[in-house]
């Protein structure tokens, strides 16, 4: 037999190998092939391959073209991985249609890196770590007072079943503290054992689901996806902040759990949520619970991997990338603020994994839950259309909780001399003073964007990008940095202007340590006089380390900090229950961009924010300097109405006959040589131009991107524009042969289809 394989690799070749011994059971199996000649040694008359590279099995033919002398034999099967399914293979083919990317790095390109590395050699069993409880604790389980909350909680889950640590620690908040008490009182003894003797939980036993009661509309939410189970269906749950949308995911969780299925939940950044994790995993404390996203070490994410592809794991909560694991059961589909960039993929193969969600919804028969506050504005018209079935929640959950007041400060009347106003300033003042929390959101790290010469207005620039040096100055003495944001350079700020010998360097604009620096001197120096206030600073700067942002996060839930300072970072769901000021310091910028979604972003980020403020008994206030506050985009935020938002940008939209009201693909090329990339542009243009795709098909002008330069390389793009998704796809299938006919090795080009930045 020959078995046809794709490989991951930028080609849409399929390659034949002899596959001795194997039928048509081996379709969907991983295999290791040799790839790439080796080197001839000597006395041996071929060379012996000596790359290998694991494959996967798309068709098992019994004759090939390839010539028997040069065709090679699999050198086995993956071994641990049984067969992608059927449904898989299927979701693979949809998005390299839809995509018009290689199956082989679709279906190979997401697989943990484990799985990859090295296919053929047996893994040694692991020891792993596990708490197994002792008679003395059972009997202590009886007596132990209701205070010892977190000694009871983990001795009940024992009382179940020796607990892998890792797992303990992903349950509870402090494990490691609370498993040393037990251990020490003799109530709890840990052991090593062979991971593979550790029994697998899986149980849709509901006695550990403990449901929180529901509203009238969260009910009716929960009653409509359940009712829907076991066939396509696609909701928009929509409620602002603190509405409930994690409890109506958790009972139609428990639902689908309860059918003996499979949920997979998708978020925006796991790291940024870790409560909504440990939330999950404890009110499904039988269930099992696995993790998926790229910032994991590589065993767990290999055995979250297995886990689900095996039909082990219960649910899988992920990023964008846990879109494509293969779960047998998968019964169900959540995808948690559906509006996030992030779930669109922005290099290589550039799927959305919203829409790659609901292709699986529909071909693999279950429901699909977006939840959002501030909807997208594709998610919202195929609502109007009536593919979706919207389901909202209006009521917020603690019933004193009142939307936050909001406010704007008009910059064109006062000053913000390091971009924070003195009005801002009193406000946070007054707030700390009432014992209350602070959050200010300003969208730019570092000090500040740009370092301009006072003589000559000489600004530094990157040299291998058409953009400008962001200064830092990052705490130190050592007068600072300056740091590219689109590529890694990074050098010392100068003392002097290089091109007049000016000392006179002013910094312009400002970033996140900029008005943090502004807010502790006004802080300090504030009649009357406030005790010493604490400010931490949240971006991608400050919370670099793994876990340092949740170290941040749980000091403020605590009330260790009075005034959060940081990036959109701030905006994703914690709770700060003593957080009732919200200051957003300069929003205008995302208002210009050439960027036709800016707005819609602007926008659901504002509401967002505007959400942190005034969550439990205490009323919430945000505070927004703009010089533009009659805008109907501040406006909208401002009665907390998306909708009315949302209808004036749908409008704009298809007035000016963009997305959702036509689809978008758009080719994207770099090159270090600057001809040929515009050869290649042009000639491709051409090829568009003389395909005459029909009347609802455009073909704009190359033209250069926001970043024209990027880490050296010239940037270009071409916009195609469609009416329908049927005719894109259908000018796409005929014209991106004719690009890849090129051939130009000088240039690298993808196709982006359904762009997200343009
Ligand atoms: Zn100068
Ligand atoms: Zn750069």
């Amino acid at each position: 037999m020959i078995a046809r394989i794709v490989l991951d690799l930028p080609l849409t070749t399929v390659f034949d190998f002899a596959a001795p011994g194997l039928g048509g059971d081996a379709i969907g199996r991983l295999a290791v092939v040799p790839f790439g000649a080796g080197k001839r040694r000597a006395g041996e008359p071929t060379p012996t391959p000596t790359k290998t590279q694991i494959g996967l099995i798309v068709e098992m033919v019994e004759t090939t073209d390839v010539p028997p002398e040069k065709l090679k034999a699999i050198i086995g099967l993956v071994p641990r991985v049984a067969a992608f399914t059927a449904a898989d293979m299927a979701l693979f083919g949809f998005c390299a249609r839809y995509y018009h990317h290689p199956l082989g790095q679709i279906a190979l390109g997401g697989l943990p890196p484990l799985l990859k590395l090295a296919p053929t050699r047996a893994e040694p069993d692991r020891a792993v770590r596990v708490s197994e409880i002792t008679d003395a604790g059972r009997a202590a389980l009886a007596t132990l007072p209701s205070r010892s909350v977190a000694q009871r909680s983990m001795l009940e889950m024992l009382a179940h079943g020796p607990v892998a640590e890792v797992e303990l620690k992903r349950r509870h908040l402090r494990a490691t503290s609370t498993l040393a008490q037990l251990v020490k009182k003799a109530w709890v003894v840990v052991r090593e054992e062979a991971a593979s003797n550790i029994p697998l939980k899986h149980s849709a036993d509901d006695g550990f689901f403990s449901p929180h009661s529901l509203n009238a509309e969260q009910q009716t939410a929960v009653q409509a996806i359940n009712a829907a189970h076991g066939s396509f269906a696609s909701f928009l749950l929509s409620g602002i902040t603190g509405s409930g949308k994690t409890e109506v995911y958790l009972h139609a969780i428990h639902h689908c759990l309860l059918q003996g299925k499979q949920a997979l939940v998708l978020v925006p950044e796991i790291n940024l949520t870790p409560a909504f994790v440990r939330a999950v995993s404890q009110r499904f404390a039988h269930a099992n619970v696995v993790e998926l996203h790229s910032g994991m070490s590589n065993v767990p994410r290999l055995d979250a991997w297995l886990a689900a592809q095996r039909g082990e794991a219960d649910i899988l909560i992920g990023t964008r990338l846990a879109v494509f694991t293969p779960m047998p059961r998968l019964g169900l589909i959540v995808v948690d603020e559906e509006h996030d960039a992030s779930f669109k993929q922005q290099e290589g193969f550039r799927y959305g994994a919203r829409d790659v969600a609901v292709f699986r919804a529909s071909n693999k028969l279950c429901p699909v839950v977006m939840g959002s506050a501030t909807a997208s504005l594709e998610t919202l018209q195929n609502v109007a259309q009536k593919r979706f079935t919207q389901l909202t929640l209006t009521a917020r959950a603690v019933a004193q909780a009142a939307l936050p007041k909001i406010d704007f400060i008009d910059l064109n009347i006062e000053r913000a001399p390091d971009g924070i106003t003195s009005r801002l300033v009193e406000a946070i003042r007054d707030t700390v003073a009432r014992g209350e929390q602070a959050l200010v959101f300003i969208n730019r790290r570092g000090y500040a964007p740009a370092l301009v010469c006072a003589q000559c207005a000489w600004m530094p620039e990157c040299t291998r990008c058409s953009a400008r040096m962001v200064f830092h100055r990052g705490g130190g003495n050592n007068g600072g940095q300056l740091k590219c944001h689109h590529c890694a350079a990074q050098r010392r700020a100068p003392a002097a202007c290089p091109k007049c010998g000016s000392h006179e360097l002013v910094a312009a604009g400002s970033g996140t340590e900029r008005v943090e620096e502004a807010l502790e001197a006004a802080l300090a120096s504030s009649v009357p006089a406030v005790p010493p206030i604490r400010i931490a600073r949240v971006d991608r700067d400050s919370t670099r380390r793994r876990g340092s942002a949740e170290k941040i996060f749980s000091a403020a839930a605590k009330g260790e900090v009075d005034v959060l300072v940081g990036t959109q970072m701030l905006a994703k769901g914690h709770d700060f229950p003593k957080l009732t000021l919200v200051g957003v310091v300069n929003a205008d910028g995302g208002m210009f961009s050439a960027d036709f979604r800016a707005a819609e972003r602007l926008a659901a980020q504002l509401m967002q924010v505007a959400g942190r403020a005034g969550r439990a008994e205490l009323p919430g206030r945000v505070l927004i300097q703009t010089r533009f506050a009659t805008h109907p985009l501040y406006q909208a935020v401002a009665s907390h109405d998306y909708n009315k938002f949302a209808q004036i940008a749908l409008a704009e939209r298809e007035h000016a006959h963009l997305p959702p009201f036509s689809f978008l693909a758009l080719l994207r090329a770099e090159s270090r040589n600057k001809e040929a990339l515009a050869d290649f542009m042009q000639q491709a243009a051409k090829d568009a131009h003389a395909m005459r795709g029909g009347e609802d098909v455009s073909v704009w002008d190359p033209v250069p991107p926001t970043l024209a330069r990027k880490a050296g390389f010239e940037r270009r793009q071409l916009m195609i524009q469609a009416g329908s998704r049927r005719s894109l796809q259908t000018f796409l299938a005929t014209w991106l042969p004719m690009v890849r006919a090129q051939k130009v090795h000088a240039v690298k080009w993808v196709i982006d289809v359904d762009p997200q930045d343009v």
